[in-house]
């Protein structure tokens, strides 16, 4: 992983025409839990092999000879939506990154809230005791029901079982493997049953985890990217406003619901807002 991350860092360098060795800092948004004073990543789970803490900001450093700077992706995410894109106008927000998981962060007061370091986990907000088993192994999550990878589960199961579906096949033309964002949205746009039934059920998801986050924090906005929320869209962020609708206690005055401005950037330009690492900043 190191290795990778050097290699596509000098690649950019060059095609940027400046040396790795000329940059002030570099900044890593990484999944996982991420200890800001040591930079070191635990249970990065979706990386096949990496549960155990590594000292990736040490190790990196080490590699390009520039300060680094480690976050976890989705707080970096958090940042750069607040700071540069949709988030702008808040001081108090919840992002929501709807694809192969479901993320969160959340600004309170200005400042992100990382809690105890495992703070924004909207994904896995049960909705429906005894539920949908959720990648993470418990049931009834939101992510169960809204997760990229738990909904690809759902449909090749209910394929196996004989559903007609249109995924399988769309997913061959494009030459995946996965049921990516695109494969959904063209089969949505095909009316395909399976997918409507399916996205249906993790909007519905979506809404009563979201307002139920709401209910507790009534921040002052709700931002939707991801690759799911990104790829569908300006229909489906007002699907997930109205599925929210009946949950949330204060329905006189429900949230601002916005897409993400920033795209697949966000992460790269938040991990470009990380403060240099305190031990550092004297060197
Ligand atoms: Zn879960």
């Amino acid at each position: 992983m190191v290795a990778a991350i050097v290699a596509t860092l000098n690649d950019a360098a060059k095609s940027a025409g400046i040396e790795v060795s000329a940059l002030q800092r570099v900044g890593v948004g990484s999944p996982g839990t991420v200890d800001p004073e040591s930079g070191s990543v635990a249970h990065a789970d979706n990386l096949p092999g990496w549960s155990r803490t590594y000292p990736l900001r040490s190790k990196l450093q080490e590699k390009l000879g520039v300060p680094v700077a480690v976050g976890n992706d989705v707080s970096v995410a958090t940042e750069a939506e607040f700071r540069l894109g949709a988030g702008r106008p808040y001081q108090s927000l919840l992002s929501v990154f709807w694809g192969t998981g479901v993320g969160g962060g959340l600004i309170l007061g200005g400042h992100s809230w990382h809690g105890r370091g495992g703070a924004g986990e909207i994904g896995h907000m049960v909705i429906k005791r005894g539920g949908a088993r959720c990648p993470c192994g418990r049931r009834g999550c939101m992510e169960a029901y809204a997760g990229r990878a738990a909904m690809e589960r759902r449909a090749r199961k209910r394929h196996a079982k004989g559903q007609k579906t249109a995924l399988m096949k769309i997913m061959r033309e494009r030459g995946r493997t996965r049921m990516t964002s695109g494969v959904w949205a063209r089969a949505l746009e095909r009316d395909d049953e399976l997918a409507i039934e399916l996205v249906d059920r993790a909007v519905e998801a979506l809404g009563a985890g979201i307002a139920s986050a709401i209910n507790l924090l009534d921040v002052e906005a709700v931002i939707i990217g991801g690759g799911l929320g990104s790829r569908l869209g300006e229909p489906y962020r007002q699907r997930i406003a109205e599925a929210m609708q009946p949950h949330l206690f204060n329905d006189q005055r429900p949230p601002d619901v916005h897409l993400a401005e920033l795209g697949d950037l966000s992460g790269a330009l938040g991990a470009s807002l990380l403060p240099a690492p305190p031990m550092l900043v004297a060197a």
